[in-house]
């Protein structure tokens, strides 16, 4: 999908492809500006891209939610027309020795299951509590994540956006009048400008002043995909757990994938586990234990195969963004991508050019 790059200067050079940059950038190209995206992977999308795994493809690459936010479901609904429902089949569980209580995501009850998640603070799960409101509901994308980023794909092949993929970014420097230099993995670009997010991972930055120093920190966000059998009268797809001392959150992912396999008692569950916890067979066995427990998976499922993953959440926060910012003097500029939805809602109000792909594109499935 990479346009054919015949680049020295830009206007814009965005680092990383997760979906608020490639938003963005369809905004500055559709403002005049002439805009190269870099990624060191293989597809875009960051941590919304898209796997293939147990033969099945386009398979959701970890537990993704939308934080409840109306301003991002409207703008991903009406301007960029992916369909983003009510989530149906979600729920919140409650661990009380063997037993497990559930209470469907929206009702008055999950308000207090959230209130039992030992590992927020007070201000933490009043938080949670104001967010996740009974009767808001929750919205996801109808067709998962790789709707989404397919979405995005297609507005950016019909844009003038250039995306050079498997490249990395080594450098960013401040040697040249109103511009930045920066040192990709197999060359050099001048940009007037550089676009950062929560995801840049760069070794060295080399700001007016001279080297900036960053601190990054790490987040680990444990998780497996499961492939299980047997799963005929299941009807929870997503379950939050709310004091488990191991699950934060599963979700049923088969769905939003592509597959040849005719067996459809056969599902994808993708987990997230708290930190601390690490691989290992037993961890694997009580995920299977818990799907049972919440009427994720039948009592005859067995688990076909798995797939574990050791990520790290973005591990720049909003003061190290500041700091790179300052240390360019306004040339390299952050955009805050922690949360999808109010990354999105935050800008929106910017994106309106985006109102020219609408009815432009085959609808999305
Ligand atoms: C597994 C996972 C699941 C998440 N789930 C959710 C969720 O459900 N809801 C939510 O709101 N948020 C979620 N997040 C938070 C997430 O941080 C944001 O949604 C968002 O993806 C961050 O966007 P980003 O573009 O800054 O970074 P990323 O999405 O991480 O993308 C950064 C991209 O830039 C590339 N890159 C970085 N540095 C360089 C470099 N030097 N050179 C070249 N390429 C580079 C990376 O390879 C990557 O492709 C999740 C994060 C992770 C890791």
């Amino acid at each position: 999908m990479t346009n054919e790059l015949d680049v020295e200067q830009v206007d814009c050079l965005f680092i990383g492809t997760g979906p608020i940059p490639l938003l963005e950038a369809l905004n500055e190209s559709l403002q005049g500006r002439s805009v190269l995206m870099v990624d060191d992977a293989h597809v875009i999308g960051g941590a919304w891209s898209s796997i293939s795994l147990f033969g099945y493809s386009e398979v959701e690459n970890a537990v993704h939610y939308l934080l409840p936010s109306e301003t991002a479901v409207t703008f991903l609904n009406e301007v960029i027309a992916v369909p983003v429902v009510r989530t149906a089949g979600k729920f919140r569980a409650l661990s009380v020795g063997r037993r497990r209580f559930m209470t469907p995501y929206d009702s008055p009850a999950s308000a207090f299951f959230s209130l039992a998640n030992r590992r927020e603070s007070m201000l933490g799960r009043v938080r949670s509590l104001l967010a996740g409101a009974p009767g808001k509901g929750s919205f996801y994308f109808a067709g998962g994540s790789p709707s989404f980023i397919a979405r995005l794909q297609s507005m950016i092949e019909m844009s003038r956006v250039q995306i050079r993929l498997q490249t990395k970014v080594l450098e960013l420097s401040c040697e040249e009048e109103e511009l930045v230099r920066v040192t990709l993995s197999d060359g050099i670009v001048f940009a007037k400008k550089v676009i950062i997010t929560h995801g840049t991972k760069i070794p060295a930055y080399r700001g007016i002043r001279g080297s900036v120093e960053v601190a990054e920190s790490l987040h680990p966000r444990p998780a497996a995909h499961v492939l299980i059998s047997n799963c005929r009268s299941v009807k929870v797809r997503e379950c939050i757990f709310v004091n488990d001392s191991q699950l934060k959150y599963v979700h049923d992912v088969t769905d939003f994938s592509s597959t040849f396999e005719s067996d459809p008692t056969k599902r994808i569950i993708a987990a997230a586990f708290h930190p601390e916890v690490s691989y290992s067979y037993p961890v694997i066995d009580r995920l299977l234990g818990e799907l049972q427990k919440v009427g994720m998976a039948d009592s005859d499922s067995r688990i076909l195969d798995h797939h574990w993953q050791s990520v790290y959440l973005p591990s720049l926060d909003d003061a190290a963004l500041r700091t790179i910012a300052s240390g360019f003097a306004g040339r390299v500029i952050p955009l805050r991508t922690e949360s999808l939805s109010h990354g999105i809602a935050e800008n929106a109000y910017r994106w309106s050019s985006l109102l020219a792909f609408k009815g432009a594109l085959p609808n999305s499935r």
